[in-house]
């Protein structure tokens, strides 16, 4: 089925998709975008025994996503969706970028994080503190072959003074002129609605319907 609207779900035969993040919330979030898609049955990490953490040794959010997809499909031999995200800082020639949860060192800190950044940004003038959040996100069936990728991403820039509680990580410094806030500012309802995960997921929607109705799933 097709379009936003989440349609009855029929139980008789269902497909089983991994959401591969060890995140629980950001599991939680992509499983309520993905509700209702015709017979999938979203699970997260916990429903699987524990395995070690997939090495995040690519160079870009794409290659990311894909080793984590494919790594976690093959070990459970599920159908397996896994993002990878992070921060773009146009004067820092996009850095963090795929370091953005390790910038200050592991384990990640994201108050140690956003010190560095705003310590790296000392002394570029406002307009030049452009910015973006960005997620790609990749599916891979159960034999480990790629079904497909998708994007998002958020324009802002970089604040040297945090405001707001909510979100996480690079969120109390990713000021959005359209807002006029940032986005630890809004809710995380809000923010799904716009954010790039938001939109990954909501292309990852359409792409699971589609191979649905083709039944390549
Ligand atoms: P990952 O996709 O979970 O590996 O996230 C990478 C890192 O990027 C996080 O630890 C955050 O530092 C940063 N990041 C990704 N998305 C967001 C966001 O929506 N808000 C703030 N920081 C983010």
């Amino acid at each position: 089925m097709v379009g936003t609207a989440h349609p009855t779900v029929n139980m008789e035969h269902q497909i089983k998709l991994l959401i591969a993040t060890g995140n629980t919330g950001k599991a939680a979030e992509i499983t309520a975008e993905l509700a209702g898609v015709d017979d999938i049955q979203c699970l997260s990490l916990r429903d699987f025994p524990p395995v070690e953490e997939c090495e995040e040794t690519g160079t870009t959010f794409e290659e990311n996503a894909i080793l984590k997809a494919k790594y976690y499909a093959e070990k459970f031999k599920v159908l397996t969706l896994a993002d990878d995200s992070g921060l773009e800082v146009d004067a820092l020639n996009g850095e963090p970028g795929v370091y953005s949860a390790r910038y200050a060192g592991t384990p990640c800190d994201d108050l140690a994080n956003n010190a560095k950044l705003v310590q790296s940004l000392a002394g570029v003038p406002a307009e030049q503190r452009t910015a973006r959040f960005r997620c790609v996100m990749a599916m891979v069936d159960s034999d480990g072959k790629l079904l497909g990728t998708a994007c998002g991403k958020i324009e802002g820039r970089i604040i040297d003074e945090p405001r707001g509680q909510n979100g996480f990580g690079y969120d109390p410094h990713f000021f959005m002129d359209e807002l006029g806030k940032t986005t630890a500012e809004i809710s995380s309802a809000e923010k799904n609605k716009i954010s790039h995960r938001g939109q990954a997921t909501g292309a990852m929607r359409t792409l699971l319907e589609k191979l649905y109705r083709e039944k390549k799933l």
